[in-house]
């Protein structure tokens, strides 16, 4: 089967970075969120990010022009799914929310679209169970930001075939990414790893053994880390990390896994990182 259209649901963060790099490889791309807002929001960015490259010879100013065209921002969920061979959802971490939309998507759908999920940790098994195409859903795990970062993670479901797998590796590849193979377990592989460390790094912080500055100053000069914890936690957005946590420790039921009252407290303040403006650190 080939891929010709793509349908990204969500604009936000994820969603418009993923839009991005699929309409730079060739791909008519349609962008879906709920809000006019979002979605134009969702273009500026991809527009801003795919200029950024062009500045830097990463791409062509006729290749941002033509991937441009190759993307259609909607509200509208009919028109975004109609047409698509494969849909990649990028909504908010909820799983009621996602079940929701892959289940209108199963109605509106052609019956060989592939369905894929960049959630950050809920089951894929259980989001393939809504749908009827539980052989057609896979985890497609994109890191932040998208255009920049080269990993995906392929999480394979309990039901998913080997053709929707074949299938998914080839397309991240001509997004110009390289893969991992994960077996289906809460968190994945890179958030089995991160969230603890990065929970441990609030912590650290809430007992007053460091600085945020001077934690991050710790594990960047001391582990060689890109960038420190509270950094890459605003880059993610904290109501992530937060709904990670919660779900982990949920399903493994185990300390490690569990959420400061500072994350809490900074999520409930809206302090959510870089989208909000503020986070450990303020942007305005
Ligand atoms: P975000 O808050 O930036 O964007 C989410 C977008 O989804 C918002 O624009 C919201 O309006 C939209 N939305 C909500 N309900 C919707 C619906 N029913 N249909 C269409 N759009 C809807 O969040 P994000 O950081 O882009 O995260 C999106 C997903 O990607 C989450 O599942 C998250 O766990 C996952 N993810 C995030 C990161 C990261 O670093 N932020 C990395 C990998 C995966």
């Amino acid at each position: 089967m080939e891929i010709k259209v793509i349908s990204v649901m969500g604009a936000g963060q994820m969603g418009n970075g993923i839009a991005h790099v699929a309409a730079l490889a060739g791909f008519k791309v349609y962008m879906r969120d709920i809000a006019d807002e979002f979605v134009n929001k969702g273009m500026e960015t991809i527009k801003k990010n795919m200029a950024r490259q062009v500045k830097k010879g990463v791409i062509t100013q006729e290749q941002m022009d033509a991937a441009l065209e190759r993307i259609i921002p909607t509200t509208n969920l009919e028109e975004a799914l109609k047409e698509a061979d494969f849909v990649i959802e990028a909504i908010i971490e909820n799983p009621n929310a996602k079940k929701e939309l892959f289940k209108e998507a199963s109605k509106i759908c052609k019956k060989d679209t592939i369905f894929a999920s960049n959630t950050s940790s809920i089951s894929i098994t259980e989001m393939a169970a809504v749908t009827d195409r539980p052989e057609k859903f896979i985890g497609m795990h994109f890191f932040n930001p998208v255009p920049v970062m080269k990993l995906v993670e392929i999480i394979k479901g309990a039901q998913t075939s080997e053709e929707t797998y074949n299938i998914t590796k080839e397309l991240a590849e001509k997004m110009g990414k390289d893969t991992v193979t994960v077996n289906e377990a809460p968190g994945f592989a890179v958030n089995r790893v991160l969230l603890p460390f990065l929970l441990e790094a609030i912590f650290a912080v809430q007992e007053g053994v460091a600085t945020i500055e001077d934690m991050d100053k710790a594990i960047k000069l001391g582990l060689n880390h890109p960038m420190g914890p509270f950094t890459l936690m605003d880059f993610i957005g904290n109501d992530t990390i937060l709904y990670i946590a919660d779900y982990m420790f949920e399903e493994f039921k185990d300390p490690k896994y569990k959420a400061p009252v500072l994350l809490r407290k900074m999520v409930r303040a809206g302090y959510l990182g870089r989208k909000t403006g503020k986070g450990w650190y303020d942007y305005s």
